[in-house]
């Protein structure tokens, strides 16, 4: 959805502690200015590269065992619905909750209400080699270590790459097994630093540390594909035990793998809708044709755990398997013929998920 054309709104709320943005806006272009205001948004994607409202829409998330993705931070959406009528909706509403992760399917989201925090600092370093076997017993303290951290591997052997730990100056510093980096890394073995942001533990504003990728770069490995699956975070250590089993399978169409955690959070189609959750990211080569065996078998090993894929990644899990791992789908379809009693927004991906 192309939006870049509407006003460029950020209303910073200082009193109600919230800030208004057009949704043609990228959380690129909000950090700073949010920050000299003295306030931050709690979490941030791998990249701010990336549409706020296209973010939210689709339940996009960080890390952090404390932090709920980033549609959990909003607190008001303005849509423009089939026939033209503005609605705003506010948390506490009854239909918020169905709205917020709306797919698109339920109007065109105009402008967004958004949680602030006070501004923090962040420190953000790397560690290397962290075998499974040292990782598996610790999963939950190692990754509930600081305020977002995330786990890379390439899955050549049992090991885990990177842990990438972004630590705010209020924490303490917790050490985590493995040898720390001695200079920038980028996730992706063999690719250069310089598109990240700033490690080695240098302290910097929450815009500038909890993405992974800088704004003024090609993130990520910038030509690749994508898949994602959220699982119970009680499930964690099982689940990378399964993907181990079949690294074999997985490594040679693999970029970098990406392990993070995500709060629970009460949206009807988020991904981590009432469950703690444990992300497991796979950034492909890009070669369809290659990788989508590969997704298959994937969701295979993971099926135990019911896994809810990323909306906005690719999956090839079938509807009559996905629809019942979405309590609140029913109420979903609902809001959606109110809202939208013509399908004016439907299209074939959301017939087949959501409506068929
Ligand atoms: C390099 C890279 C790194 C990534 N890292 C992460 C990550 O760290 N975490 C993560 O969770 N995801 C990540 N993603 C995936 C990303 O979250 C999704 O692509 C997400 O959907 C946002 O993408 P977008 O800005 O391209 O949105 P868009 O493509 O603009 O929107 C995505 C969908 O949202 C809906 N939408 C968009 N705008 C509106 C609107 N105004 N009104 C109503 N509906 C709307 C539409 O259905 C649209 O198809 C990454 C993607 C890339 C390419």
């Amino acid at each position: 959805m192309e939006l870049g054309g509407l006003p460029p709104v950020i209303e910073v709320d200082s009193d109600a502690g919230k800030v208004r943005v057009g949704a043609g806006l990228r959380y690129a272009d909000v950090g700073r200015y949010i920050d000299e205001r003295g306030f931050g948004l709690g979490n941030l994607g791998s990249l701010p590269h990336i549409s706020i409202a296209g973010a939210c829409a689709t339940g996009t998330h960080g890390s952090g065992v404390g932090n709920g993705n980033l549609s959990s931070a909003v607190a008001g959406l303005e849509l423009v619905t089939a026939d033209g009528d503005l609605v705003r909706l506010d948390r506490g509403d009854e239909r918020f909750e169905g709205a917020v992760v709306g797919m698109g399917a339920l109007g065109v989201v105009v402008a967004l209400e958004l949680d602030l925090v006070p501004s923090f600092q962040v420190r953000q370093r790397v560690y290397e080699g962290l075998p499974l076997d040292t990782l598996f017993p610790k999963f939950r303290e190692i990754v509930s270590s600081a305020y977002s951290v995330s786990l890379f591997t390439d899955w050549r052997g049992p090991v885990i790459n990177q842990v990438w730990v972004k630590q705010r100056e209020d924490e303490a510093a917790v050490e985590i097994p493995g040898t720390p980096a001695d200079g920038p890394r980028h996730p992706v073995p063999g690719m250069s630093p310089e598109s990240c942001t700033e490690q080695m533990d240098v302290p910097g504003p929450w815009f500038e540390r909890l993405p992974h990728f800088r704004p003024d770069r090609i993130p990520s490995a910038g030509d690749e594909l994508q898949s994602e699956f959220m699982i119970d975070a009680a499930d964690a250590v099982q689940a990378l035990a399964a993907l181990d089993a079949i690294r074999d399978h997985i490594h040679p169409v693999l970029q970098i793998c990406e392990v993070r955690t995500i709060a629970a959070d009460r949206l009807w189609l988020s991904p981590c809708y009432q469950r703690d959750s444990v992300a497991l990211h796979f950034t492909w080569v890009a070669d369809t044709p290659a990788v989508l065996p590969v997704v298959a078998r994937i969701e295979d090993a993971l099926a135990p755990f019911a896994p809810r894929p990323h909306w906005a990644k690719i999956f090839t899990t079938p509807p009559d398997a996905l629809r019942p791992r979405y309590d609140r789908l029913p109420d979903f379809q609902s809001l959606a013929h109110d809202l939208d009693p013509t399908g004016k927004f439907r299209n074939p991906f959301t017939d087949k998920y959501l409506f068929a």
